[in-house]
């Protein structure tokens, strides 16, 4: 049931349009805007931090919480499975909290589902190219997570009408303003 007195951002994009970039700048910028760490058993990234960019467990530990209805949604991408947890984001919503999570479009239409209020974000990456650059330039995947990637994010791109906002990341800064104004107005429309 959707009883939130905090509001819930949704942010998505296809993987490699610069979103984890730009949630980070957001957050700096709203320092009471709480993001919901995800669990994920896929392996942690050299730059990223257990219990900050994830909760990082193993496979056993994911169907362990999926039996126990811990996630609001989950999904399996690529061959790894990603969660949100539920109690974290119904505790702080319940709270007066803004949330924000940064998942997929498939979760984030499945959240949707739950949490009818909640006001979904497309980014746009510059267009197809660029995002496959970005992709190859990231290095942190291997050829067919590359691969699976790309044909991912052609699905992610096609299911871009079903959300409320769209965000064009041509440049970073514009983009960051742009997102940071559409939080404030949420956030106006909502005292
Ligand atoms: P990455 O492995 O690049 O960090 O993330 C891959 C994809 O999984 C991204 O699109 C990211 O937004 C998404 N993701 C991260 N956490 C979650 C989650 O809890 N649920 C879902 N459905 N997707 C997630």
């Amino acid at each position: 049931m959707d009883n939130s007195k905090g509001i819930l951002f949704i942010v998505s994009a296809p993987s490699g349009a610069g979103k984890t970039t730009l949630v980070k700048r957001i957050l700096k910028e709203f320092p009471d805007i709480v993001f919901s760490v995800s669990a994920t058993t896929r392996k942690k990234r050299l730059d990223e931090k257990e219990g900050e960019d994830y909760f990082f467990i193993t496979e056993e530990d994911f169907r362990r919480n999926i039996k126990k209805n811990e996630f609001a949604e989950w999904e399996k991408f690529y061959d790894y499975y990603y969660g949100t947890f539920k109690k974290y984001l119904d505790e702080n919503l319940r709270k007066g909290k803004n949330v924000l999570l940064e998942i997929d479009v498939k979760g984030a239409l499945n959240i949707k589902k739950k949490y009818p209020a909640a006001v979904l974000i497309f980014i746009m990456p510059p267009n197809f190219e660029e995002l496959k650059q970005r992709l190859k330039n990231r290095q942190t995947e291997d050829e067919i997570d590359y691969q699976k990637r790309i044909k991912r994010a052609e699905l992610e791109l096609s299911q871009k009408d079903k959300f409320d906002y769209f965000v064009h990341n041509l440049e970073i800064d514009s983009a960051v303003a742009d997102l940071k104004s559409l939080i404030e107005k949420k956030m106006k429309e909502k005292e």
